[in-house]
């Protein structure tokens, strides 16, 4: 084995993989509650995305920002329209995203006094595992083993309006938020504490940057999860669902939050047509008319069934979350543990933080598919 040691693997070998099912190496067929942690929102092998990437591997794979390319302009038209009209910088990863996002929170700071360096993010949070997202990553135990850690970093209690009142001052340049928490175990943030970050961001000069890497590209039956709360941020960080599973990330900025300028930042890959002919493709197919109201009737369907298992069984503390992102908290027994007995089963689910098992489904996940998961989960609840 030629692998560094960096993930903990369920015991499969993916070869192949159709719609919400995906297939092993032995062939034994798994429902795919993961979409690859967030990715896959067309599900796999969606004909409309291979055709796209085939059509543009054909074409122009990569040729550099040295040039522009049509993609990514049409791309970042697609992004903008569909958020706030702002500007469009693409990276490949949620993690670079929100590495773009920090810089552009330091510059615009900078501009204002030498003194507005500061930035704030939740405890609990994720926002990726490069040294500065790490380092907005509120959870010691990614952090600890990479110390010294970027500096200007200080971090308040989620859903705490008092404490996040306390942290802000003149000298915080940005306030970083996911929405929905995913990694800590599917944490739906309160609309007012949404609303009082917003006003304290306009009160204090600080850009207000949402993180929907996760929640966003349609998992919650909206484009994005701020358009539930109608709390509209200054930048934008979004990845994983935006290319169905070609690497891309992306950060929308307002005009206010605009301020890079030619070498202040860059990558080689960002925007590359394949990517982005990818993006091009998952933006029309979750913007036609009618799909996300789709994932917001079929995540109300889950969550409320779930709900009904929570009454039933000891063993569901809680069940959370939006649309098609949705947590189910244990007590009593490990995710870990009732995880795996899914995937023994044939349903892959994620365990995350709080002792959660986190559902994930493609957003083009069929009622029937549904109930064959709700199937699995009974019988693993019925068996611990
Ligand atoms: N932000 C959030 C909210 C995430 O959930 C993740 C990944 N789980 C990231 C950032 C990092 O994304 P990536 O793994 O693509 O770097």
């Amino acid at each position: 084995m030629f692998l560094m040691n960096t993930y903990n693997r369920f015991p499969a070998t993916l070869v192949y993989g159709k719609g919400s099912w995906v297939y092993d190496i032995k062939g034994k067929a798994y429902l795919d509650f993961t979409s690859g942690i967030a990715v896959n929102v067309l599900g796999h092998s969606h004909p409309e995305l291979v055709k796209a990437i085939k059509d543009q591997a054909e074409k122009l794979i990569h040729c550099s920002n040295l040039y522009w390319n049509l993609p990514q302009m049409e791309l970042a038209e697609l992004l903008s329209k569909n958020t706030f009209g702002g500007k469009v910088f693409f990276a490949n990863t949620g993690t670079e995203a929100n590495e773009a996002a920090i810089k552009i929170a330091r510059k615009y700071g900078k501009m204002k006094s030498e003194k507005k360096f500061k930035i704030l993010s939740a405890r609990n949070s994720f926002h990726g595992r490069t040294l500065g997202s790490l380092t907005a990553t509120g959870q010691p135990k990614y952090q600890k083993p990479f110390e010294p850690l970027v500096p200007g970093f200080d971090y308040f209690e989620f859903n705490n309006i008092e404490d996040l009142r306390k942290k802000v001052s003149d000298e915080v340049c940005a306030i970083f938020l996911e929405p929905i928490q995913g990694e800590s175990g599917i944490i739906p943030a309160t609309k007012e504490f949404l609303e009082e970050a917003r006003r304290l961001c306009d009160e204090y000069d600080i850009l207000l940057v949402f993180d929907e890497v996760q929640c966003g590209m349609g998992r919650t039956g909206k484009l994005f999860a701020y358009q539930k709360y109608g709390v509209t941020p200054d930048i934008l960080t979004v990845a994983k669902g935006l290319g169905g599973g070609v690497p891309i990330g992306a950060v929308v900025v307002n005009e206010k939050a605009n301020v890079l300028e030619p070498g202040d930042h860059g990558t080689t890959f960002g925007g590359n047509p394949l990517a982005c002919r990818a993006g091009v493709t998952v933006m029309k197919e979750l913007t036609k008319e009618g799909f996300l109201d789709e994932v917001d009737r079929k995540g109300r369907y889950l969550l409320e069934r779930l709900s009904r298992m929570k009454e039933k069984y000891g063993a569901v503390e809680d069940v959370r979350g939006m649309g098609l992102m949705i947590g189910i908290q244990l007590s009593g027994v490990e995710n870990k543990s009732v995880a795996m007995k899914c995937f023994e089963k044939g349903l892959l689910v994620i365990p995350t933080g709080s002792n959660t098992v986190r559902l994930l489904p493609p957003l083009t996940v069929e009622y029937g598919e549904i109930d064959i998961a709700l199937r699995i989960l009974e019988e693993v609840l019925q068996e611990i």
